[in-house]
């Protein structure tokens, strides 16, 4: 039955080390396996599922889509779901003047934010500009450009595909790690990018790309100051800024787009998952006016696009999803419950010493597991106690993911969650703990 299948990330040949979890259903917070299992999806579905699962207006509203119109030439023609979310997301993104170009996912957002980058800096007289700076431990795709810019403990193997560059993530560490918080030693703050860029030439660099708060760089939550002064950089070498909102968008973090948080404006805004809770495969690159009023007529136009950009029925289950997450003022709920969850998770470091930070914003948390976190020791291999725990997890009914260096879980519950979901979680963290620590990983 597995034979075929080659998933993401993974050997071709028993990919699942013995066979999968196939899920079959989905309720709210809850998924379930094909032997009747029940999970507690504690990562939203790969951080996508802002409404959670079975969410009947979602259902509806493609259903609706699909008997109308199911799809057209998106490249010489448009239809009313794409015209009303590009207009939506203008409306509620920080950026002044708004375009949106639509993609089928986070890679190509990323993607199409850096060719609009180097393209406006080609357009302005800087060929030149063709790098960009990311932090060190991100993940911004598969793509052969946004793969560059990804620094994260699974290697992207560039160096097999003979790229070098686009991407240059800056080396990891914060100048003030007090500020920075627990997460400083696995991603870089604002110091480390300019020291980067200032190594590459300033007038060599197109952008700087960033998480507003790192995901898959450890769980990061820098300092409202940080991007501050990552805004500022570009501004004094003339660099553009582009934010992957693609996990922190639509939700997690309490407000609809992270970069809020700090009150800074990028240029582009790169978002996928959240748009549309998953429920169709959908990204858009943000373009702020001032950026995409430069690319006009025949010699400027942006010779890009893609088949599934723009799919009208995902453009009609975002619009959709907006309204919902809207309605039901769902981004303060992930502040309400964020901190409930927050405080559950936080008293189990007291109880194991292997719990060694918990950091989060809303309900976008990251866990840290050390192997002695009283005396400051690491594992010996982070990468692999992170799988060993995430496992251990699992077998509890608890769906999480590790990230960058590998011993950071991540968790993104849905928002729909409820606060005998959360007491769950945590029962299922304190027994998976307790686990983790009596097999003595080292
Ligand atoms: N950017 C960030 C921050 C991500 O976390 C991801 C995927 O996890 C991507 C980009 C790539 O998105 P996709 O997997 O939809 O191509």
């Amino acid at each position: 039955m597995t034979q075929a299948l080659w998933p993401a990330f993974a050997p071709a040949v028993d990919p699942f080390r013995g066979e999968p979890i196939v899920f079959v259903e989905g309720l709210g917070s809850w998924l379930i396996d094909r032997e009747g299992r029940r999970y507690l999806d504690g990562v939203g579905a790969l951080e996508a599922m802002v409404l959670g699962h079975g969410n009947e207006r979602l259902v509806e509203v493609a259903r609706q889509q699909m008997s109308k119109l199911a799809f057209i030439d998106v490249f010489r023609f448009t239809t009313e779901p794409a015209l009303e979310l590009a207009e939506t997301l203008a409306n509620v993104c920080p950026l002044d003047d708004a375009k949106v170009h639509f993609t089928p996912g986070g890679s190509e957002s990323v993607e199409t934010a850096m060719k609009v980058a180097m393209q406006f800096h080609r357009m302005h007289g800087q060929p030149d500009r063709r790098f960009f700076v990311s932090r060190h431990g991100s993940y911004h795709g598969v793509t052969f450009g946004a793969m560059t810019l990804g620094d994260s403990y699974f290697s992207m193997r560039n160096e097999w595909y003979g790229q070098v560059g686009p991407g240059i993530p800056a080396a990891r560490g914060a100048q003030d790690p007090e500020a920075f918080g627990s997460a400083s030693r696995h991603s870089s703050d604002a110091s480390r990018i300019r020291e980067r860029i200032v190594e590459l030439g300033p007038n060599n660099v197109a952008g700087v790309i960033v998480d507003p708060m790192g995901t898959a760089s450890g769980v990061t939550i820098p300092p409202d100051s940080d991007l501050q002064a990552i805004r500022e950089l570009c501004d004094e070498f003339g660099i553009l800024l582009i934010v992957d909102e693609v996990i922190t968008g639509f939700g997690h973090t309490g407000v609809l787009f992270a970069s809020a948080h700090s009150g800074v404006q990028p240029d582009i805004i790169a978002i996928s998952k959240g748009l549309s809770s998953g429920y169709m495969p959908i990204g858009a690159t943000l373009v702020s006016g001032a950026i995409a009023d430069a690319f006009v007529g025949r010699e400027n136009y942006l010779a890009h696009g893609q088949t599934y950009g723009g799919h009208p029925v995902a453009c009609a289950v975002a619009s959709e999803n907006i309204r919902i997450l809207q309605e039901e003022r769902l981004p303060d709920r992930a502040t309400e419950l964020g901190r409930y969850l927050f405080d559950g998770l936080d008293a189990l470091r007291h109880k194991y010493d292997s719990l060694a930070f918990v950091r989060g914003k809303g309900l976008l948390l990251g866990l840290e597991i050390m192997k002695s976190a009283s005396q400051g020791v690491d594992f010996e291999n982070p990468a692999e106690a992170g799988v060993q725990f995430r496992l251990t997890l699992r077998d509890q009914g608890l769906i999480s993911i590790c990230v960058h260096p590998g011993s950071v879980l991540l968790l993104a519950p849905p928002l729909v969650a409820t606060r005998d979901d959360l007491d769950q979680l945590v029962a299922m963290m304190d027994a998976g703990l307790e686990r983790f620590e009596s097999k003595g990983f080292a």
